[in-house]
Formats: C-alpha cells, sequence, structure tokens
C-alpha cells in the first residue's frame, strides 16, 4: 500500500525548491502518486479482471470498471472489523445476533474520490507535463509553463492527498461467485455472481492467454451461459477444424499474416487479415428492381 506521507514529503520538498525544474518534476511526481493509488486499487481484483478487460486505461476509469464488474466498495470508506468472541456452535440469524458480539477494529479504507483524482491528474499534466501547440499569437516556445500555475496545482493534489490516511485496502465480492475454468490454459475466470446481470465479454486472466468468453445469464434457469469466442477455419490438409482465438484478431492490421499449424496433420496454414465484402439482403431492394423491369 502506498506510503502518502512520504509522497507527500517528496512533492513538498520538490515545491520549496521553487525552481521551474523542481515544479515541474512535482507535478510529474503527483501524476504518478494519483495513478498509483488508482492501480492499486485495480490490482486486488486480479483474479476478477483482466488487464483485456480494462475498456480504457485512465486511472479514474480503471477503478470505476473495477466498481462496476467486480466491488462496488471499491472507491469508498469503510472501517473493518472482527469479533473476538469465539462463534462456534451458536446460530446466528439476524443482524442483531452479529451486532451483540464484541469487536476490535482492523483498520479503515478511505474514500478516493475518483472525479477529483481525474481533474488533478489530468490537471497537473495540462499545465505542467505537456507543452502546449503553438498558434499565430502564442508566442515563444517554452519547455516548462508557468510556475505559479504549476505550484497552485501542485498544492492542489497535497490537499487531496492529505486526508487520505486508511490503513487498509479490501476488494473482492463478499457475495456468491461464478468461475469457471479457462479453455485453454486452465486458469480460474471469476465474476460476482450480483454483476452478471447481461451478457458480458470476458477475457482470461492470464496474460500469456488469448481465450476470451462471452458469458450470458440466463434468468430463469439462474445459470450462466459461457461461449469461448473463436473463429473456425477447416484446415486445407486435412479438413479438421482449427479454431482461432477471437483476440488475436484484434491486434492484427490490415494484411497481417498469422501462421497456424494444425494440431492434426502439422500443415503450416497461413492466415492473412483482408477486407470481406458481403452482399447485403433488402427487402425493398427486390420490389424496386421488379418495379423499374416493369
Ligand atoms: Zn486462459
Ligand atoms: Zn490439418
Amino acid at each position: 500500500m502506498l506510503d502518502i506521507q512520504k509522497r507527500i514529503g517528496v512533492i513538498e520538498k520538490l515545491l520549496q525548491e521553487d525552481t521551474d525544474q523542481s515544479l515541474t518534476y512535482a507535478a510529474l511526481e503527483c501524476r504518478l502518486t494519483l495513478e498509483y493509488l488508482c492501480y492499486e486499487r485495480f490490482k486486488l481484483t486480479y483474479s476478477y479482471l483482466s488487464q483485456d478487460d480494462l475498456k480504457n486505461w485512465v486511472p479514474k476509469d480503471v477503478v470505476k470498471q473495477v466498481s462496476e464488474d467486480v466491488d462496488d466498495n471499491i472507491d469508498k470508506e469503510f472501517t473493518l472489523s472482527i469479533s473476538t468472541q469465539p462463534t462456534d456452535g451458536k446460530n446466528f440469524k439476524t443482524k442483531e445476533d452479529f451486532e451483540a458480539l464484541k469487536y476490535v477494529t482492523l483498520g479503515k479504507q478511505s474514500a478516493l474520490n475518483l472525479n477529483e483524482v481525474h481533474s488533478l491528474w489530468h490537471g497537473v499534466s495540462n499545465l505542467a507535463l505537456h507543452l502546449p501547440i503553438p498558434n499565430i499569437s502564442s508566442g515563444d516556445l517554452t519547455i516548462y509553463q508557468n510556475k505559479e500555475r504549476i505550484k497552485k496545482k501542485v498544492q492542489s493534489v497535497i490537499d487531496f492527498l492529505r486526508p487520505i490516511t486508511g490503513n487498509l485496502l479490501m476488494a473482492g465480492s463478499l457475495g456468491e461467485v461464478f468461475s469457471f475454468d479457462c479453455f485453454a490454459c486452465g486458469m480460474t475466470i471469476k465474476r460476482p455472481v450480483k454483476k452478471l446481470v447481461s451478457p458480458s465479454v470476458v477475457n482470461c486472466i492470464n496474460p500469456k492467454c488469448d481465450e476470451s468468453y462471452l458469458l450470458e445469464p440466463s434468468e430463469t434457469e439462474k445459470n450462466v451461459d459461457i461461449t469461448r469466442r473463436i473463429f473456425k477455419f477447416e484446415c486445407i490438409g486435412c479438413k479438421r477444424d482449427l479454431e482461432v482465438p477471437g483476440k488475436i484478431f484484434r491486434e492484427l492490421r490490415f494484411n497481417q499474416q498469422l501462421n497456424i499449424v494444425c494440431s492434426s496433420c502439422q500443415s503450416t496454414l497461413e492466415l492473412v487479415m483482408r477486407p470481406l465484402m458481403k452482399l447485403v439482403e433488402d427487402k425493398n431492394s427486390h420490389n424496386e428492381q421488379n418495379q423499374t423491369d416493369a
């Protein structure tokens, strides 16, 4: 877990030096700290969420997706306590039964205001870590940007960081979890049941694995249909089906070639990424054609 007080110390030292370089460096330290704060919360859900599942790498969006797909509490403040009394043999049924026990506090997770993280992360970058694109009235280009504006923004980051005093982070699912093993590598892929409300694509959490799956919850039968996302090709050598994970094509560019070896006859086959033209069946076009003919 990130030592925030130590990070504030590093940033404040640079602020006190008060030079063009030290302020730019302070802005960079701010940006890295904000990224760390977000990514360390994502890291806790590694076993649920593959990097390939992420729709966006912007730090705020990464945490937002963890909240949507895995754990609503990821950006919230809470205190974690544990009971000191043994519970063996007792039958706990209600909330009151649990509340009657004695507890000791383990620690607190601090809230993370994602909109504020995003605004500060953007702010330090825009003010200090990019050169503005020049226009006809912008004057000379400069490596370092306006000192006073950078100082103000860096101070806002310090003010944001200071109250984050929590001593623990917790993420995952406290409820029922749906899981299955990846067809190719055997890695267990998990999703909290309460988050499986609509069809979703999940990628294998093994970074070396190309498999992905479509999960479709069915409301009536209370189960989840799992479909492997693959393309099937007929091997030219032995006519057997070759299965290629769909994810591979996402990274291929126009005209790029992919060699695959058939596991049955050992033929090497070449797949080429090319546009494909198809005729779109249009109900109206048939009538129009008839009218023209008449
Ligand atoms: Zn896998
Ligand atoms: Zn073959």
